[in-house]
């Protein structure tokens, strides 16, 4: 079979440090594994346009393996080229890249390698939220360009403890900040999710369900966005909603940069609507240079706490979703049963409520 592979660039980075298995470079370890058994491998980061090998080579590929983090997008009509595709790899957490429906109709399998990152998102997002309220930023800058004026700082930094913080989706990455907020003496912790965490699993955290999205976005000093990408959560940050967050909140996006709308986002940064917004997820991945989320900033100069898309591919992280690609595709090669939890859309259905019609 014909494997193909989107894969980001690793450069001499990725000839120095060989566990940065999603690169070009490295190939995600699967070469040797894949040639023994027969297949070709095409590994490529070129995804962009007509003439992109993404684009040469899907006409015949078989099986694709993308990553969230340089995301080969998987449109509608980039499939109707593919006609050999039966299935889809993620190697990682998030399939939006592709068109699912269109996967569904045409019966092609797109499996991801479910939680294979989401301790390393989790901490991402402690880290973005204590950034945020501290004003870490401004106060690391400042100290790089030679000056010190701690009353510049503090006049817009805070302490977590007091504040309340709720998670948008209370899956597997929501629910671990959950846990990882609790020594941090929240006012109170809440979510936002279809449906409720097991009573249990709720007053293990002590966090609250509030069911209706405004009413949860106006109680909350501090919000994370832990949900996937789908109909019901693309541009779901608009201007209407951030009008009901309260004034001077922290926002911070980890999921994926199209739940909101970028330029709305920036626009209530700079009014001072929000306080601060940090993430490392955009809606057009590699973000261009001139994305209004690279240098938007508060009345006061900070609250920006953007990085490039990294904190699902931590080198602990990689090791964990090649290896999850590899038993993917070990099992379809095998005719073995797939894990459950990895199967996004199946033979012609969608296997998880995360995606499709609900
Ligand atoms: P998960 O376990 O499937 O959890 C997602 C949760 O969000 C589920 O509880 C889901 O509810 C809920 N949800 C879906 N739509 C919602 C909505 N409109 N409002 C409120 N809640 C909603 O997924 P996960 O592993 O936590 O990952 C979440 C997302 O993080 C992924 O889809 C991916 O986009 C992103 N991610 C980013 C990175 C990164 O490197 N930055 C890495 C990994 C993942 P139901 O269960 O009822 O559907």
């Amino acid at each position: 079979m014909k494997v193909l592979a989107i894969l980001y660039n690793g450069y001499e980075a990725a000839q120095a440090e060989p566990r940065l298995l999603g690169t070009v470079e490295n190939e995600l370890g699967l070469r040797s594994y894949l040639e023994s058994q027969g297949h070709e491998y095409i590994v490529t980061s070129s995804k962009e346009g007509p003439d992109s090998d993404f684009q040469k080579h899907i006409v015949d590929t078989d099986i694709l393996i993308t990553t969230p983090f340089h995301p080969g997008y998987l449109t509608r009509e980039v499939m109707d080229k593919a006609k050999n595709l039966k299935l889809c790899v993620t190697a990682g957490v998030g399939s939006d890249h592709i068109d699912l429906n269109a996967a569904v109709e045409r019966k092609i399998q797109v499996l991801e390698v479910t939680g294979s990152n989401v301790v390393s998102v989790a901490e991402q997002v402690m880290m973005s939220i204590l950034l945020l309220v501290r004003n870490f930023v401004p106060a690391h800058e400042m100290i790089e360009n030679g000056g010190w004026q701690v009353s510049e700082i503090a006049r817009n930094a805070f302490d977590l403890e007091g504040k309340v913080v709720g998670t948008l989706g209370a899956g597997r990455i929501g629910y671990r900040v959950l846990q990882r907020l609790v020594p941090f003496n929240c006012k109170e912790l809440l979510y936002f999710d279809y449906n409720a965490l097991p009573a249990e699993a709720e007053a293990a955290v002590g966090a609250r369900r509030v069911q209706d999205l405004k009413e949860f976005v106006s109680q909350c000093d501090v919000i994370t966005v832990n949900a996937p990408l789908h109909e019901g959560t693309l541009g779901l940050i608009n201007k209407d909603l951030l009008q009901h967050f309260k004034k001077g909140a922290w926002l911070v996006d980890t999921a994926r940069g199209a739940i909101c709308v970028a330029e709305d986002v920036a626009e209530a940064l700079a009014s001072g609507q929000l306080r601060g917004y940090a993430g490392d997820v955009w809606n057009v991945q590699p973000a261009p240079k001139n994305h209004p989320w690279r240098h938007m900033k508060n009345p006061l100069g900070g609250g920006n706490g953007m990085t490039p898309h990294y904190s699902g591919t931590t080198l602990d992280a990689q090791i964990r979703y090649a290896e999850g690609t590899k038993t993917i595709l070990q099992n379809y090669f095998e005719g073995k049963p797939q894990e459950p939890g990895n199967v996004i859309v199946g033979l012609g259905k969608y296997e998880t409520k995360a995606y499709g019609q609900r």
